[in-house]
């Protein structure tokens, strides 16, 4: 969006492709996951934002394969020729090639899957109020997150206010001790990425609003009812909800000695696909590898933000036969939330922690969405929750049903 946005008045015709009309604020997928936020306010239609942008159209279309010899790509509404393409396909989640735990564990990169997470929060309460075997209730009402990264984090604070908070209100018949929120961590701290201070004040809020963390550990296994971990531990659950990781998703046709860790497509300081004239990636599927930057910038929206802007010029000055000018990545800082009113920010040297980090954290999330309408949405629902702890959407309008192993990988 940012690319296409900066291509605005360039000699340039700009061609848009995506499986979605819409974009998702991903940051705020959580929200949506725990019926904190409704999902109209965190998309917003793609033809909407480019309306008044002449040399700009879009098709809603998968892209299936590129074939670099032909400069064309082979999409759901068919081929489709470029001079210039990139690729900004963004990130899925990671299983590590586990498709029992993708199978029966929740990731959460889109809405529709943050609605079936909502779907299944929900259904579980419902099942778990007529449920007479212990232990059918026990799995019922246990909540796994698997990755204590800021994603993870944010899931098991919105749960546990879901316990504190909201539980006895609306199923006064079902005892708030006995819904338990875990958190599976591989590092000894929740929010390792971010600094010491931060992470130890993650950790501690978590804990102080009821949360069980397990650090040091992995999961071994998870089979729908039984979770495994590496140190033998085994917990009953229904609901595990997994944010241990991305991995970049794109197209065929991208040469296996392009791909890096973390499934990243490899490219230049001027994001240009390694061994490609005209291809390039952006945003969480790149990984721009220098001599000072040797595993690539890390999966968050600024990174993405700023290589958009920044390959518009290049495209242009490429197409002028002008100098390109390499990427450097200006960090801004990061932060995550804990609950209603509390959040941890890394902003420089400066670190902050508690209620200040949150109004930060509100202040840049409402403005960082797309739309008036959904900044006003979201903040008022924020006042009205800050006094409520009450969020507007725990509906389940589409129930969520798993299907059988086998189902599931024939329709994949
Ligand atoms: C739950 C969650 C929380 C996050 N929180 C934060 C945060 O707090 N702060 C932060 O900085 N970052 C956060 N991130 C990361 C941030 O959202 C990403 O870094 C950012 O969205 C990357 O932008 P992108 O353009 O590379 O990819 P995306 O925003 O993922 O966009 C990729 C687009 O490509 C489309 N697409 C993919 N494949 C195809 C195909 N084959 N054909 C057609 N279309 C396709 C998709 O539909 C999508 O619209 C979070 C991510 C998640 C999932």
């Amino acid at each position: 969006m940012e690319l296409a946005k900066k291509l605005k008045d360039k000699p340039v015709e700009v061609l848009m492709l995506d499986r979605h009309n819409y974009h998702t604020f991903q940051p705020l997928l959580y929200q949506v996951a725990t019926g904190a936020l409704e999902a109209e306010t965190i998309t917003f239609p793609l033809r909407r934002i480019f309306q008044n942008q002449k040399n700009f159209s879009f098709f809603l279309a998968e892209v299936l394969k590129i074939n670099q010899e032909k400069n064309s790509l082979e999409t759901t509404i068919g081929e489709i020729t470029y001079d210039y393409l990139v690729l900004a396909t963004g990130a899925d989640t990671n299983f590590f090639g586990s498709k029992e735990l993708e199978h029966f564990s929740m990731g959460m990169k889109s809405v529709s899957e943050a609605l079936n997470i909502r779907s299944m929060i929900l259904q579980s309460f419902e099942a778990a109020l007529t449920e007479k075997d212990p232990l059918e209730k026990e799995e019922l009402m246990t909540f796994v997150v698997v990755g204590g990264g800021p994603t993870g984090v944010e899931l098991a604070g919105a749960l546990a206010e879901f316990k504190n908070h909201i539980l006895e209100k609306d199923y006064p018949k079902l005892d708030d001790c006995d819904m338990r929120v875990f958190v599976v961590e591989g590092k000894s701290s929740v929010l390792g990425v971010m600094s010491e201070n931060a992470a130890s004040k993650a950790q501690k809020y978590l804990q102080e609003m009821g949360v069980i963390i397990y650090n040091d550990v992995h999961v071994k296994s998870f089979d729908g009812e039984l979770l495994t971990i590496d140190d033998g531990r085994v917990l009953r659950t229904r609901n595990v909800l997994w944010a241990a990781g991305v991995i970049g998703q794109f197209p065929e046709g991208i040469s296996a000695d392009n791909i890096v860790k973390g499934r990243r497509i490899q490219t230049d300081e001027i994001n240009r696909v390694k061994g490609a004239l005209n291809i390039f990636a952006i945003g969480d599927v790149a990984a721009v590898i220098t001599n000072d930057n040797p595993n690539g910038y890390p999966g968050v929206a600024q990174v993405a933000l700023q290589q958009g802007k920044h390959l518009a010029k290049n495209l242009v000055a490429l197409i002028e036969g002008k100098e390109t000018e390499p990427f450097k990545y200006n960090d801004r800082g990061s932060m995550a939330t804990i609950g209603r009113n509390k959040a941890v920010a890394d902003i420089g040297k400066l670190k902050f922690a508690g209620f200040f980090a949150w109004l930060l954290w509100c202040f840049v999330h409402v403005f960082s969405l797309l739309g008036n309408q959904n900044r006003i949405n979201v903040f008022i629902t924020w006042m009205g929750r800050y006094f409520t702890y009450n969020g507007p959407s725990r509906l389940i309008i589409r129930p969520f049903s798993r299907q059988s192993m086998t189902e599931d990988a024939a329709a994949k």
